[in-house]
């Protein structure tokens, strides 16, 4: 047998992209700015050809959620985790 079979279940679809240090760098500013409350002029760290949309989902088995930062012109997209318990340094970015 050839197959693994632990590949079954993980329906989870990853696109693999480099990300440079700068788009990264630019994602975590605007991570903080999303933090901080911000927004709106959240400008696309991919491309800076609009400005991101951003979308709060909370998690259901646990304290905190995410917030869901994309780009509605070129679609780049990231999320912040974020855990309540930990406060605003509890956040972490998640390349997509
Ligand atoms: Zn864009």
């Amino acid at each position: 047998m050839a197959q693994d079979p632990m590949e079954v279940g993980e329906m989870q679809e990853q696109e693999v992209r480099e990300v440079s240090d700068t788009s990264r760098s630019r994602w975590l500013d605007a991570a903080k700015r999303v933090l901080a409350g911000e927004r709106d002029n959240l400008l696309c760290p991919e491309h800076g050809d609009d400005n991101l949309l951003v979308q709060w989902i909370p998690f259901e088995s646990e304290t905190g959620g995410e917030y869901w930062l994309h780009c509605p012109c070129c679609g780049a997209q990231n999320f912040i985790l974020k855990r309540m318990n930990e406060g605003e340094n509890g956040a972490l970015v998640k390349d997509v």
